[in-house]
């Protein structure tokens, strides 16, 4: 047994031990806003994911994640500071969001993760764990929530008073019932009448607690694997990987609003603030490797880059005079060997006028 303590404050002080930021347990019971989250796959909001719709039914029963599952801890991890620095517009630079900007999240969390499972089993003999960081169909932002991290804002990230936005979300599925601790806290909606972060989204991604993926930036860049409409290319400005401008808004985002006794997770140091745009329209799969082994990013495949690289290239080009990236958009919309996505974004990089 786990010595004095009961076993969810024994799993909490594992979580606390392995340098999480936030830590907290709630049931498994279904998901409650699976109604909105089907009408939302319905209305195709979820563009290319077809996984999301593919595993719905999952994502309502967790009991099809881990057999007999009774409670849910969850973590998160702080990938930002109050410290950090305001970002810049860097002409020929694009920028990537801030949770990929150092080591993969999926493996600096999963680890920890593990480590604690494994311990729980011996402590705990009999019962199952399953742990996850965007691993298994769970609603990671609802049982979050639930589990007292924070409350779900309008812009449908977690938010917790204290410690903002900035956060990366794991956790795992146990057949133990885990009582909450009395001290857990559980949030309000903080957002009341602000609307900042829908005002800034420069697609209009958000309507209050729904984004449309195949609106955002975010999706677009990392998700989305086909050519992007024109009218979207127009708005999306230097982002090649994610985009952070409704976070960045976000009062409770302001350094003023930062603990500051909390520093980001070590593995979040950044390794990359944005990426060369001519360096990636000349990557090779080889370089594109290189350049992204350690993070999340990896994911994001060659073409879908270099079609990102190619619209951020069109923006910098209308901003700034930088001849070599004209010439190199140039020589890939005159090459037919090129991937007709990328030739499609170099064409509409080059074309005389684009931004709104
Ligand atoms: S990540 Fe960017 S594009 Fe997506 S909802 Fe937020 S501001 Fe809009
Ligand atoms: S910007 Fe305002 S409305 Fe948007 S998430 Fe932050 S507090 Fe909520």
């Amino acid at each position: 047994m786990a010595g004095d303590s009961d076993p969810a404050t024994w799993i909490l002080d594992k979580c606390k031990a392995q340098g999480f930021a936030l830590a907290g347990v709630c049931d498994a019971d279904p998901p409650r806003w699976g109604t909105e989250f089907r009408q939302w796959l319905d209305a195709g909001k979820h563009g290319e994911m077809a996984y999301l719709d593919e595993h719905f039914g999952a994502t309502q029963d967790p009991n099809q994640v881990l057999e007999g599952a009774q409670s849910v801890v969850m973590v998160a991890d702080l990938y930002a500071t109050r410290d950090e620095p305001a970002d810049t517009v860097v002409p020929g630079v694009g920028r990537i969001a801030r949770y990929a900007r150092g080591h993969d999240y999926h493996m600096a969390i999963k680890k920890r993760l593990h480590t604690i499972c494994d311990e729980a089993r011996v402590i705990f003999p009999g019962e199952e764990f399953r742990a996850f960081v965007d691993t298994a169909p769970m609603n990671e932002r609802e049982f979050a929530a639930r589990a007292g991290l924070g409350w779900i804002a309008k812009h449908t990230l977690v938010i917790n008073p204290t410690l903002g936005s900035w956060m990366v979300l794991g956790g795992f599925l146990t057949t133990m019932k885990l009582d909450k601790p009395t001290h857990q806290p559980s949030y309000e909606d903080h957002c009341g009448t602000c609307t900042r972060c829908i005002d800034a989204c420069p697609t209009d991604a958000i309507t209050p607690y729904s984004v449309d993926a195949t609106r955002c930036i975010s999706y677009l860049t990392i998700e989305h694997r086909s050519p992007i409409d024109e009218q979207l290319m127009a708005q999306m400005g230097d982002w090649v990987a994610g985009c952070d401008i409704c976070q960045e808004v976000c009062p409770h985002n302001s350094p003023k609003a930062f603990a500051e006794d909390h520093e980001s997770h070590a593995s979040y140091g950044t390794k990359r603030a944005g990426l060369d745009l001519l360096a990636i329209l000349g990557w090779d799969t080889d370089k594109r490797r290189e350049a992204l082994a350690t993070s999340a990013l990896k994911r994001v495949k060659l073409d879908q880059f270099r079609r990102n690289a190619a619209i951020a290239a069109g923006h910098a080009l209308h901003k700034n005079e930088l001849p070599e990236l004209r010439s190199k958009l140039e020589q890939i919309e005159s090459d037919e060997s090129e991937p007709g996505l990328v030739r499609q974004a170099a064409r509409w990089a080059l074309a005389d006028r684009h931004d709104p």
